[in-house]
């Protein structure tokens, strides 16, 4: 084990009876004892709801939960922490932004635009909010290289159009998407950008301000912090002008037998009792990838990417998903074994100790446009190395033995 597996206490196993080869970090990563120790340290010592307590657990809690939203901002680059809000994670926080910023602004006529690759967190929402206002759902396409089709970008996005979404990072492919660029040409026109940054935050840099993008959910889990916590960013302007998501406790300023009004961002977007020692493993998680630093987070991918595509194309009968180019890759792989259903590929590595996942990975559309039903996909980290890329092609040599 290298220094930063020592920290992964859940990679030290043998699966299969053969060591773990953990290559599912798309789906989730798993998470340092750093994280897990800021979680149990929480709720052994300080656990109590925020906000509303006057007592010494309520106000370390409080500040805790505080503390760790601060964290965030300076992880993302938010101009200020009012625009972080606390979600459940990807998913929640762009159904917040379709449930109200775009239920407020959208209407019949109007077009949104996404791009074919992205995951079904960033289409359903926009596809059934045009249902609903009678707006047109319009998708950005992939050039011959697997990039996204910026001519035809600059084509689709025109003053008709209220909203672009589209990731940052795809989930099947591992592309990093231009979004500077594509939120640029959305404001050229008056729409906003919101950006999926689920593929994204965890494994480079990511500064919301530089990008310019007006919303951006990621999720915790991704980035090696606990499950069901995230962040939604949005400009202030914006979320000052959208109504609440959610109704309940924590978000008012008064309620009234008929009436009621909102509290101050951030709390109008955090209805009910939050997932506070989720937010805190969370910062304990931003603290580690800030302490490794994302630019070597970024590198150490790309190397191991850029060691492992050459040998995966060379293979005979593997066909290859997205950019040939490491630099335009997170640490993702898509691929697929002539004649072999990837379920079956991914039972065939489970058995060496390799796990990928297998499957339309929340992406029916793009699979639809590939011609394809589905792909492995193995997916890497920081704690990943060469020798987990050789791990894969072994294994992948002898599934292809194995089923000839
Ligand atoms: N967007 C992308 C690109 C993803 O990869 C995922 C998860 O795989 C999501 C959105 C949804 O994230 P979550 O399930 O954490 O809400």
């Amino acid at each position: 084990m290298n220094e930063i597996q020592k920290d992964f206490p859940i990679l030290n196993q043998q699966v299969n009876d053969e060591q773990l080869v953990y290559l599912d970090n798309a789906a989730t990563a798993q998470r340092p004892t750093q994280v897990t120790t800021a979680l149990t340290e929480f709720y052994q010592t300080d656990n109590a709801n925020v906000h509303r307590g006057v007592h010494t657990l309520a106000e370390r809690a409080t500040a805790d939960y505080e503390a760790a939203r601060r964290k965030l901002q300076k992880f993302i680059n938010a101009k200020e922490p009012e625009e972080v809000i606390f979600t459940k994670g990807t998913t929640d926080g762009l159904n917040l932004v379709a449930s109200t910023y775009g239920q407020q602004n959208v209407k019949a006529g109007d077009e949104i635009v996404i791009s074919i690759t992205e995951h079904h967190s960033n289409l359903i929402p926009w596809q059934q909010l045009a249902l609903e206002k009678g707006a047109t759902l319009k998708y950005i396409h992939l050039t011959d290289d697997g990039e996204l089709d910026l001519d035809e970008a600059a084509k689709l996005i025109t003053d008709k159009t209220k909203i672009v979404a589209v990731a940052h990072a795809s989930n099947v492919m591992g592309t990093i998407n231009p979004i500077k660029q594509l939120a640029k040409l959305a404001h050229e026109h008056g729409a906003i950008f919101v950006g999926d940054g689920a593929q994204s935050v965890p494994h480079i840099a990511v500064d919301v301000q530089d990008l310019d993008v007006d919303f951006y959910a990621f999720s915790g889990h991704k980035m090696m912090g606990p499950t069901g916590i995230g962040i939604l960013y949005g400009k202030r302007a914006l979320l000052e002008a959208m109504k609440p998501y959610q109704y309940g406790g924590e978000m008012i300023g008064f309620v009234h037998q008929f009436e009621s009004t909102w509290a101050e961002l951030p709390y109008k977007f955090e209805a009910g009792t939050q997932n506070i020692a989720g937010a805190v493993g969370l910062g304990a998680a931003a603290d580690y990838l800030t302490e490794i630093g994302m630019a070597n987070v970024t590198a150490h991918e790309q190397e191991i990417v850029n060691y492992l595509l050459p040998k995966l194309e060379a293979m005979d009968g593997v066909t290859v998903y997205g950019p040939q180019d490491p630099a335009k890759h997170t640490g993702v792989v898509a691929f697929n074994l002539d004649g072999l259903h990837p379920h079956d590929v991914a039972t065939a590595l489970d058995m060496e100790g390799v796990a990928v996942r297998a499957g339309h990975h929340c992406a029916q559309p793009l699979m639809e446009y590939l011609g394809l039903t589905a792909t492995a996909r193995a997916s890497f980290y920081l704690y990943n190395t060469k020798a987990d890329a050789d791990r894969l092609l072994t294994a992948l040599q002898e599934t292809k033995e194995f089923f000839k």
